[in-house]
């Protein structure tokens, strides 16, 4: 079938309360740590930042020192040493910055990584963990590795051939973080689907955009400004996750024509998170199933589903149509594929397909020529399916079908 580019789906799956919490990711109460373990960071850049992070509330507030040093980066040619001590007052979510200078040199390098460590916290009522965090220097930054299209690093991600790490790092507006127990379930996912064991997800708190909306191209650029992890070598691969405070452009909330989540390269997604918050409020279906049911969703798409990199085993893959439910063919008049699978209940079916055309070219439009979507989860249906679920007391976020997991067991994973 044909690719399209851009496609909007009318999600349906899910429903649930979601199973256990034993893999959390999400830091423990009262604890001091780095947001982040590894920072990349090309060697033009300046400076760069470690955000220490406090959970709970510390009466009294406390102090902590830091240091650098050195791995096979060195002070003072690659970076600048820098001690000192931080003062928190005790506020759960306060955030203090260490900031390290890094030098460019002219010699060709390759990377290199320094410490950021704290010790001598001033109260015994915390710990800290992780008390490091690492600083990779790149001598250039060769983004290629992640500016590819979307599903055309599935077999990148499913095995360990290139890359035997996956660090996802989620950038979330401040306030706008996915729940603990969602981003529980999602590691789950990610260790059920790939062979992957060094999985790793961290968080990067953003400051608001102050957007209204937000076009593809304006997050493509957000991700260009914040995002501080990249493919390192024949060691990680790293995918980006941004968490908006902001809808989609083209968005109508009335009409419920609204947009979840969406990929955009072979390492990016955005999921809309105050739009997921605010059907979750409405509908009454709990935030966690409503992320959960999203974010697998659409990392489905960067595990190349449906034949957008990962080519499908039997031919399950669901076609575009219009209002009435006929086929939209191309101009050679073929029927188009719409990356989404035609079996009922599959985490990637394609049921609810937007069934309004001028939606979805008003989304379509609202995507610039050099980025565009393989995937926009719409809303109102998967909600009202949602519902649907509870109703006829189904409780779990639907799985992958046999098909979709044949076609990524076909590519490498599980
Ligand atoms: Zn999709
Ligand atoms: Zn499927």
């Amino acid at each position: 079938m044909k690719k399209i580019f851009a496609l909007a789906l009318l999600a349906s799956l899910f429903l649930a309360s979601c199973s256990s919490n034993d893999n959390d990711n999400g830091p423990a109460a009262n604890t001091l740590s780095f947001e982040n373990t590894e920072i990349t960071v090309n060697e033009n850049a300046g400076t760069v930042t470690f955000p220490v992070r406090l959970t709970g509330n510390v009466e009294g507030g406390f102090t902590v020192n830091f240091e650098t040093r050195d791995g096979t980066a060195t002070q003072p040619g690659d970076y600048t040493r820098n001690t000192g001590t931080l003062t928190f007052n005790g506020n759960n979510g306060e955030r203090q910055n260490i900031v390290v200078n890094i030098n460019e040199d002219t010699f060709r390098e390759d990377t290199e990584d320094f410490v950021v460590a704290l010790s001598g916290i001033s109260t015994n009522l915390i710990d800290i963990d992780p008390a490091t965090a690492t600083g990779l220097i790149l001598d250039d930054i060769d983004l290629s590795g992640n500016l590819l299209s979307s599903g055309s690093s599935a077999n990148d991600i499913l095995t360990n051939s290139n890359f035997d790490r996956l660090l996802v790092q989620i950038g979330y507006v401040n306030g706008f973080r996915p729940t603990q127990q969602t981003i529980a379930n999602f590691s789950t996912y990610l260790s059920e689907r790939t062979f992957k064991q060094d999985i790793e997800i961290n968080f990067l708190e953003l400051d608001s955009p102050d957007e209204e909306t937000l076009t593809l191209q304006e997050i493509a650029d957000l991700e260009s400004e914040n995002r501080t992890a990249f493919n390192n070598g024949t060691n990680t691969m790293a995918i980006y996750i941004y968490f908006a405070d902001s809808p989609s452009d083209g968005d109508d909330l009335d009409r419920g024509l609204v947009t979840l989540g969406a990929v955009y390269r072979n390492t990016s997604m955005v999921i809309f998170e105050e739009t997921i918050r605010t059907l979750s409020s409405r509908s009454g279906i709990p935030l966690t199933d409503v992320e959960t049911a999203t974010l697998n969703h659409e990392f489905g798409h960067l595990f190349g589903l449906v034949d957008l990199g990962t080519v499908p085993v039997n031919d399950h893959e669901d076609i575009l149509r219009d209002a009435d439910g006929n086929p939209i063919l191309d101009e050679n008049g073929n029927e188009q594929g719409n990356n989404h699978c035609n079996v009922d209940g599959c985490l990637m079916q394609a049921q609810l397909t937007f069934q309004a055309p001028a939606a979805l070219r008003a989304f379509m439009a609202s995507t610039k020529e050099e980025i565009v979507s393989a995937c926009s989860l719409s809303g109102i249906a998967m909600i009202r399916l949602l519902e649907d679920r509870a109703a006829r007391g189904l409780s779990t976020v639907p799985d992958l079908d046999a098909e979709c997991i044949l076609d990524l067991q076909n590519n490498g994973g599980r």
